[in-house]
């Protein structure tokens, strides 16, 4: 390997505040990222998928939801949130014509889901929209 940028690193494993997962659509990174800094998240591990919870809900394939359920998993396995926030946004190419309230839906069942298959965790549910970030 050939170093080609310097960057100190922190050796030291966190603790997140927060297992977010979101769309991968670059138009509400900002808004959710000072949504969640306004809420003292600082530290989170990020799971972005295009079309954000739908694998958990609608998956292509059984196996894109036991995919994204191990991402979770492993999430708090490693840095113990013991909380995780879902945010769907309007105009997602995971759902092309849909509207919020059924995306909405969505991330309602996609909490539940996540609820029996870890009932220790905290849920909260949240949907970007381009004049800001709601409560589901
Ligand atoms: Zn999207």
């Amino acid at each position: 390997m050939q170093k080609l940028f310097h960057f100190d690193c922190p050796r030291e494993v966190y603790q997140a505040d927060a297992c977010v997962i979101s769309c991968f659509d670059a138009r509400f990174d900002l808004a959710v990222r000072k949504f969640l800094k306004r809420r003292g998240i600082a530290v989170y591990d990020h799971i972005k998928i295009p079309g954000s919870v739908k694998p958990l809900v609608a998956p292509e394939r059984d196996s894109d939801r036991d995919f994204v359920l191990g991402m979770v998993r492993t999430s708090l396995r490693l840095h113990r949130s013991g909380r995780v926030l879902l945010f769907a946004h309007n105009e997602c190419g995971g759902y092309p014509g849909v509207s919020p309230e059924i995306i909405a839906g969505d991330v309602t069942k996609a909490a539940a889901f996540l609820r029996t298959a870890e009932r220790a965790i905290q849920i909260e549910t949240f949907f970007c929209d381009f004049d800001g970030i709601y409560g589901i």
